[in-house]
Parts: structure tokens; C-alpha cells; sequence
């Protein structure tokens, strides 16, 4: 005889079978897919733009130092930036170059009437001040939206150039189709270019936010009821597959090369996928996005901002 637990037991099991027959495992979240959509989409406009004789948006890309993954990383922005049509501008500046000279080109670049966005990849070389350069970028040209203004615009609801991956992220959440208002949302790490910026763009998706870091007592408890999990941490397989909760939203930010070469994320991917509803791989997930929302960002400041931007500079240095 089936006692009671025993019978729920295998009814709950039979439930999550029938569900996996259904949807098998968890969906991927196709970054490469929707990334390439936005990508198209900008350069359907880029294309009316050209037959209207306009100029093209620009973009510079400033790199300062030796940094190899970040040349790779440059590389890959003014690519996609060509793809589209836009005029791309790269300068690979030495690691001894001096704030006042870093200065001196993004004041160059802001009154420059051909760029629409600016770009300084980061990280910088020792002894140049992040914040500081990053604040000397035009606001309306700082499309990787790290701008103390375009950070403050978000938090108040009133976003403007939105930083680049938790757009690409909210874009990927949008593509499933599922509502997030009212969802459990943990955002695994707090650094100022993920975590934070992916805290408010949920809360302002109507998520109730918690931001885990290193601080964080009990992240296997606040991991656990998460609807939607977001990990930006930078170690590979921090978050184990068993702590996610069943139908989650999954985003795994992290990025970690292992010594087989091979890229893997933050979170047990292997486990996880048989838990959650949606979750994104690692490579081919939010790293695609984070190039297409730079570069819908470029054209956002040529629409909305790109007059503005120079007329404010030009009288600035009048
Ligand atoms: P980061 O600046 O190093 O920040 C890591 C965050 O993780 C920090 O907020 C840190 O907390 C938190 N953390 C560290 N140990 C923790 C622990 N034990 N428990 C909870 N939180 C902990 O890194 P990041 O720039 O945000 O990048 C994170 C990862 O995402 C990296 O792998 C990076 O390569 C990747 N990434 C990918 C993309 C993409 O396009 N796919 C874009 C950006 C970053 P504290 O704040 O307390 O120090």
C-alpha cells in the first residue's frame, strides 16, 4: 500500500516529469540569437539614415594600456559597430599616458560633431583615476552608461544611456515573454557596472530586489527563493545547481576562463538547467548582449541626444 507522503512524493515527481515532457528542461536564453536582432534592427535604421543622406552614427573607442582581453573586447565593439554601418574611431593610447592627456582627448571627442558615443575600456592602467575619466565623458555620449548622471537618471526612474549589460539582460528577459512584476529577484555580486545597475533596472521592472555580496549572510537562503537569479560574480560555478529554485529565471553574468580553455559561468550550469524555466549559457548569453545594447545606446545618443551633447560642450568651452 502507497502510504500518503509517499503518494505525494511520487506525484510531485510525476508533475515534474510531465512539465519536463512538456518543456523538456530549461529553455536557453539565446543571447547570440537576440543580440544579433537587435543588431539587425539597428542597422535597418542605419540604412534609412543612409538613404536619406544623413551622417552615420559614430563611435569612439578609447583603450588605454596592454590589456589583452581587453583589446579582444574592443575588437569585438568596433566590429559590431561596422556591421551596423556606424563610423567607428579606435585609439590605443600607451599605459603611460597621463590623466591630463586621457582628458585632453575626451574633451577632443566630446565636441567632436561626427561621435555619438565614447567609450573608454576598462579596466585602466595603475595610477589613472576611473572615476574621474568617466565623468569627463559627455553624459549624453557615455554610452556604456557608467556616467554618475546616466546612473542617477536610472535610479529616479527617468533612464537616459542605460549601462550596457543589465539593458542586454532586460532585453533577454523580454524575449522570454514572461512578466517579471512582483518577481523575488536576487542579483548575486554589487559592482558598479552589473549588480548595482542590474538592481535598479529590476526594481524598476517591478521586481522586489535583494543585491547579495561578499557581506551577504546566508546567500544559499536568499539564492534559494529567488524567481529570478542574476549572478555577476566572476567564479566559476559559485552558485551550485541545487540551490536554484524550480522555474526560475536564470542570468549568469560570469565570465571565467578554466584551465582547459574552455569559458564557463558563475552558476553549475549543468544542474541549474534542470531547475529553472529560462536560463542563459555561458559563452553565447549575456555577453553578446551587453555589444548589441552598446550598440543601440550609440544610436540612442545620435537620435535623442547628439545636438544637445555638442551644443552643451561647445558653449561649456566658450
Ligand atoms: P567585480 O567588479 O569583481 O564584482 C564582483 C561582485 O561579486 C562584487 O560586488 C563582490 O562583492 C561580489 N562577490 C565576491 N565574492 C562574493 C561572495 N562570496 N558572495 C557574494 N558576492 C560576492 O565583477 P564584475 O565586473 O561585476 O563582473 C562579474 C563577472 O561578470 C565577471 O566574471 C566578469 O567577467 C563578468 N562580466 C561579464 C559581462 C558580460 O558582458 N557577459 C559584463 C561584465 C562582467 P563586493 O561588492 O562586496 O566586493
Amino acid at each position: 500500500m502507497v502510504d500518503f507522503i509517499t503518494l505525494l512524493y511520487y506525484t510531485k515527481r510525476n508533475r515534474i516529469w510531465l512539465d519536463k515532457n512538456i518543456q523538456m528542461t530549461a529553455q536557453l536564453i539565446d543571447g547570440k540569437k537576440i543580440a544579433q536582432h537587435v543588431r539587425n534592427n539597428v542597422h535597418s535604421y542605419v540604412d534609412t539614415l543612409k538613404a536619406a543622406n544623413k551622417r552615420m552614427p559614430g563611435l569612439a573607442v578609447v583603450l588605454v594600456g596592454e590589456n589583452e582581453a581587453s583589446k579582444v573586447y574592443v575588437n569585438h565593439k568596433t566590429k559590431a559597430c561596422e556591421e551596423v554601418g556606424f563610423v567607428s574611431k579606435s585609439y590605443e593610447l600607451p599605459a603611460t599616458t597621463s590623466e591630463t592627456e586621457l582628458f585632453a582627448l575626451i574633451d577632443e571627442l566630446n565636441t567632436d560633431g561626427t561621435i555619438d558615443g565614447i567609450l573608454v575600456q576598462l579596466p585602466l592602467p595603475a595610477g589613472l583615476d576611473v572615476e574621474n575619466i568617466l565623468e569627463r565623458i559627455h553624459p549624453h555620449k557615455d554610452v556604456d552608461g557608467f556616467h554618475p548622471y546616466n546612473i542617477g537618471r536610472l535610479a529616479q526612474r527617468i533612464p537616459a544611456l542605460r549601462p550596457c549589460t543589465p539593458k542586454g539582460i532586460m532585453t533577454m528577459i523580454e524575449a522570454t515573454k514572461r512578466p517579471i512584476r512582483g518577481l523575488d529577484a536576487v542579483i548575486v555580486g554589487a559592482s558598479n557596472i552589473v549588480g548595482r545597475p542590474m538592481g535598479l533596472e529590476l526594481l524598476l521592472a517591478g521586481c522586489t530586489v535583494t543585491t547579495c555580496h561578499k557581506f551577504t549572510k546566508a546567500l544559499k537562503e536568499h539564492v534559494e527563493r529567488a524567481d529570478l537569479l542574476v549572478v555577476a560574480v566572476g567564479k566559476p560555478n559559485f552558485i551550485p545547481g541545487n540551490w536554484v529554485k524550480e522555474g526560475a529565471i536564470v542570468i549568469d553574468v560570469g565570465i571565467n576562463r578554466m584551465d582547459n580553455g574552455k569559458l564557463t559561468g558563475d552558476v553549475e550550469f549543468d544542474v541549474a538547467k534542470d531547475r529553472a524555466d529560462w536560463i542563459t549559457p555561458v559563452p553565447g548569453g549575456v555577453g553578446p548582449m551587453t555589444v548589441a545594447s552598446l550598440i543601440e545606446n550609440t544610436l540612442e545618443a545620435y537620435v535623442k541626444f547628439h545636438s544637445r551633447a555638442s551644443k552643451l560642450t561647445q558653449s561649456k568651452a566658450e
